[in-house]
């Protein structure tokens, strides 16, 4: 139950908010509690001068005591009246007092006002007390003994329940307020998380659609720039080339499945024809014999894909003299381009790189049988090889019945023919050469792109990077 996010969130934030709250009600009490007991300490030292500066001028057989009503006469007083008259002196906030002389060695008392503080434990002599005198709380009476002059130490005493008892009502009012505010912040925070995770529940609700096989879904975004916002951008994203890359697995399992049915049919319709002679016989069976040839090469081409796409086709490199790779290949397709007086031209700059040959030769062969393939009689084939400082170049033109511009970006893709009349599957012309092309680029860091113009030829450019070197 508290393993979700949005209960330990929420947990985190109440114990923080508690722990607040807390800290805020304890300083708040103490400093108020301090503040109170200042003034009652101020207001003692006060009257303890009082009493001091009486007893410098008079003895103290010579101040009288004011009465309850408080009537004087010229005659010096001592501060008072201790207690109004109709006080409840419990309730009182009226200082009182009690006065010791230190005589022959001992504390004698000389003087105490109507209920008079007391004093627990000994009277300490005026010597040993501090300028300051002793402060002491003795139930709710704050006390302040100190010395004065003559020998004399004088106890001044204060009722302080009042005061604390409105210190009491003001703790009780302030956990009262920190109890509704504690529910207040944590309802508030219960919101906020709720609603700062609700895109969460929409990704893990989206993500199961998808996996139930919806592939088109995807997770709403409500415009805001939350990190899941950002997100579910970054998911939307991937579920793009998620459901790219498995509709085009789809469609390359159906298209291989369709070019292997065309062949298994010629051969079952081989097997159930019924020749009649013996040389009608030997013709079907080359017939079959060629057909099965050429599905064996489909087989190996869809082989060669699939181990490109599970990462199965580790390329191993060698030094190699592309130039002479090249031209290799240029005098393997000669026959090629002489049965249909086709010309090629080869410009190729020397240049030594550490590929794989084998496979880059079989991209130049691919390159050099489709401009040949794909180029009327009499026609011209130009093969470069460019080593400029950052890349080899290698480019195959022709001019040739070249690819129409919407068909331009589909013509690496598996099986695809820009021209399906010409398409030969005789001639093995599966439209998987280029793919498979691409991939080796792809695998050796380069690149292999197009530029092309329908009726004035075609440019294929094979790019390595040279740092791969
Ligand atoms: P294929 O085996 O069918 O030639 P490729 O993958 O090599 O398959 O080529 C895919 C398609 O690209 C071809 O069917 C053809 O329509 C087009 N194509 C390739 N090279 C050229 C070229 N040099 N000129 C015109 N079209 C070309």
């Amino acid at each position: 139950m508290f393993r979700s996010i949005s209960s330990q969130l929420q947990i985190s934030y109440g114990f923080l908010v508690v722990l607040a709250l807390f800290g805020v009600g304890i300083f708040g009490y103490l400093h108020r509690k301090s503040e109170m007991l200042r003034q009652v300490d101020e207001a003692l030292q006060n009257r303890s001068k009082q009493i001091s500066a009486l007893l410098v001028r008079y003895d103290l057989d010579e101040l009288k005591i004011p009465d309850r009503v408080g009537n004087r006469d010229s005659s010096p007083y001592l501060p008072g009246p201790p207690i109004s008259s109709g006080d409840d002196p419990a309730q009182s906030q009226t200082i009182l007092y009690r006065i010791w002389k230190a005589e022959a060695g001992e504390m004698k008392p000389v003087f105490q006002s109507e209920l008079a503080p007391h004093w627990s434990g000994p009277v300490p002599h005026p010597r040993d007390l501090l300028t300051n005198g002793i402060f002491r709380t003795e139930q709710n009476q704050r006390q302040l003994l100190s010395r004065a002059v003559r020998n004399y130490v004088v106890l001044i005493g204060t009722d302080f329940s009042n005061r604390q008892a409105a210190l009491n009502q003001f703790l009780i009012r302030m956990i009262f307020a920190e109890i509704v505010f504690l529910a207040l912040f944590i309802l508030i925070g219960a919101w906020l998380t709720q609603r700062a995770l609700r895109p969460i529940g929409k990704i893990s609700s989206t993500a199961r659609t998808i996996a139930d096989g919806a592939l088109d879904q995807r997770i709403p975004i409500d415009g805001g720039s939350s990190e899941l916002s950002e997100l579910s951008l970054v998911l939307n994203e991937s579920f793009d080339r998620l459901e790219d890359s498995i509709l085009r697995q789809r469609k390359f399992t159906s298209d291989a499945s369709h070019e292997l049915r065309t062949p298994i049919t010629a051969i079952l319709a081989e097997g159930q024809s019924k020749p009649e002679s013996i040389e009608e016989f030997r013709d079907s069976l080359e017939r079959c014999v060629g057909t099965a040839r050429s599905m064996g090469q489909l087989v190996d081409q869809l082989l060669e894909l699939a181990r490109f796409d599970s990462n199965d086709n580790e390329l191993i490199r060698e030094p190699t003299d592309l130039d002479l790779l090249v031209n290799r290949a240029v005098q393997m397709v000669l026959p090629l381009a002489e049965e249909k007086s086709i010309q090629i031209e080869h410009h190729l700059d020397v240049s030594q790189a550490d590929v794989n040959p084998v496979r880059i030769q079989q991209v130049i062969l691919n390159l050099l049988n489709n401009a040949i393939s794909y180029t009327e009689t009499g026609g011209k084939v130009v093969v470069r090889l460019i080593e400029t400082e950052t890349t080899i170049e290698i480019t195959v033109e022709d001019n040739g019945i070249g690819i129409a511009q919407e068909k331009l970006p589909h013509i690496f893709e598996r099986f695809f023919r820009a021209d399906e009349a010409r398409a030969d599957h005789e001639n093995e012309h599966y439209g998987l050469g280029l793919a498979i092309s691409r991939e080796i680029a792809v695998a050796h860091r380069g690149t292999l792109t197009v530029e092309s113009e329908l009726d004035k030829g075609s440019v294929f450019t094979l790019r390595l990077p040279r740092e791969e070197f």
